[in-house]
């Protein structure tokens, strides 16, 4: 939580749970946002020089620093976010498997490499290079405060970039200590950088010509005018947004795993998860023993700051505004709050709430609810669960439960998503290798991988003549 006005020149950083203050931090204007840039651009040229080997090694030593530090990044992400602290060290420890993988695979994935030039060029010798685009701005969002800006640091550091990151203003000390761990490991130049403030912070660093490349996680909303704020240098964009992601369930599934996976990808970190399960479709045979399952499930969870807590409070308090109007949208059109209901908002807390027969047009089906609420729908097919889950603009990821694998992979295929997993919440997220990134409103481009390394990269075609041919549309000999 943060409270200042967008004129301050200081800002403070709360606990959610506590009121508590956790820092101060100073709000950087445009003036101080050049200058950062201009020190990040001189730095882009040392780090590209530096070369793959030592990157890599630099990299791996900030992974080190991280891991050892890793109680204290965990405390800090408790603190600001208000999350369970052990939730906040597997947030951690999944940033540093990034954090390892991009600066592993970097050079395999963007070196260069030579390309078969086809019959018509064959006398050409054909490189393919991928370079650094300079320097990269990272703007994050508070609810994983290091596993998602971390998508996009760690790739853009591996290509050879210099970073800039702009936190959240609710979790900017997270950024904070990640910079300083940066600095005793990379002390010759400020390769990455953090700047702290509130929106303004993030759309001066986005409108600033001498930035490359613009990494954003956060709102849908707060993406399109990042982008607008891009267009004015054609800066591009790598936009991660916001989701209203659908669970399917089939007829033969594993209901209990079915039910833990779900309970747990819609209600994990108080539901602010962009990926959360928002939406359960379940197949008609299977859809009172799910819901039973579900229910009996959901009434043993228990929100709070302590060890014990299956979740922690709403880090923004915006946000359980829009939560309650989510619940009571949905009961006044006609659905049912089988656990919990519009009472469960007890700030700065939400008890779990299932809902169902939610019809179709209520705000906790279409919009992003950000809370520990979900939606349960009976549906008669799979097909008819894939048109429903597919019916908003978000397209994150999404999940299926089936006992079988040709009809999961089916769905999986057809669902309207940038990830799908079968039989287990969200498992793509654990994989390094795998890009990360969403359709419609949820977003474009993509992080993580080796897709995500050459967003931060500049593919470039180099051939060189290595004799001439009569003919050859290379050269002008044809015409001799
Ligand atoms: P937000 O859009 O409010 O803010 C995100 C960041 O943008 C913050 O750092 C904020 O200060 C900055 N910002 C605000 N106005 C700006 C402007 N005009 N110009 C530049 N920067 C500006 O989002 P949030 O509340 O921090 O995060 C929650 C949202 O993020 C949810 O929608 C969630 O689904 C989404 N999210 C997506 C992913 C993903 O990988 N797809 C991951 C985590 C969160």
């Amino acid at each position: 939580m943060s409270v200042a006005t967008e004129s301050s020149t200081s800002f403070e950083s709360l606990n959610p749970a506590t009121g508590e203050v956790v820092a101060e931090h100073p709000v950087h204007d445009e003036k101080a946002v050049a200058g950062i840039v201009e020190q990040a651009r001189d730095a882009a040229e040392w780090w590209q020089a530096l070369g793959w080997k030592e990157r890599r090694l630099r990299l791996l030593n900030v992974k080190g620093s991280l891991t050892r530090n890793l109680n204290r990044m965990a405390e800090l992400i408790h603190q600001e976010t208000g999350k369970p602290v052990q939730d906040a060290q597997l947030e951690t420890i999944m940033a540093i498997t990034h954090l390892d993988w991009a600066a592993r695979n970097a050079q395999k994935v963007l070196g260069p490499r030579n390309v078969f030039p086809g019959m018509i060029a064959i006398n050409q010798k054909c490189v393919l290079e991928y370079q650094p685009l300079g320097v990269v701005g990272v703007i994050g969002p508070w609810n994983y405060p290091i596993f998602t800006p971390m998508g996009s640091i760690a790739y853009a550091l591996a290509a050879g970039n210099a970073v800039i990151f702009k936190p959240s203003e609710f979790t900017p000390g997270v950024g904070v200590l990640l910079a300083e761990l940066f600095a005793a490991v990379v002390p010759e130049r400020p390769v990455f950088q953090t700047i702290t403030g509130l929106g303004p912070t993030g759309g001066a660093l986005a409108a600033h010509p001498g930035i490359d490349k613009i990494a954003f996680t956060g709102s849908a909303r707060t993406a399109k005018k990042v982008m607008a704020a891009c267009a004015q240098n054609l800066t591009p964009l790598v936009a991660e947004c916001g989701g209203k992601d659908a669970c399917i369930v089939d007829a033969d599934a594993d209901l209990d795993a079915a039910a833990d996976a779900a309970l747990w990808g819609a209600m994990s970190n108080a539901g602010q998860t962009c990926i959360g399960v928002e939406r359960i479709y379940v197949v008609d045979s299977a859809y009172d023993a799910f819901l039973g399952k579900l229910t009996e499930k959901a009434r043993d969870l228990r929100p709070g700051f302590d060890r014990e807590a299956a979740y922690g409070p709403i880090t923004m308090p915006g946000q359980l505004d829009i939560i309650e109007r989510h619940i009571k949208d949905a009961l006044d059109k006609g659905g049912t709050a089988v656990v919990g209901g519009a009472e469960s908002v007890r700030k700065p807390y939400v008890e779990p709430v299932v809902l169902t027969d939610v019809p179709d047009d209520s705000a906790a089906v279409r919009e992003e609810t950000f809370g520990p609420t979900i939606t349960v729908h009976r549906v008669k097919d799979l097909d008819e669960a894939l048109e429903k889950a597919n019916q908003t603009g978000y397209g994150l990821a999404g999940t299926i439960f089936s006992g079988n694998k040709a009809r999961a992979m089916d769905v999986a295929r057809r669902m309207r998503s940038g990830m799908t997993s079968i039989n287990a919440f969200a498992a793509f997220a654990q994989v390094a290798a795998l890009p990360f990134g969403g359709v419609g409103e949820s977003g474009f481009g993509r992080i993580h991988g080796a897709d995500g390394l050459r967003e931060f990269a500049r593919a470039k075609a180099i051939t060189r003549q290595r004799f001439a041919i009569p003919g050859n549309l290379a050269s002008f000999s044809r015409t001799e």
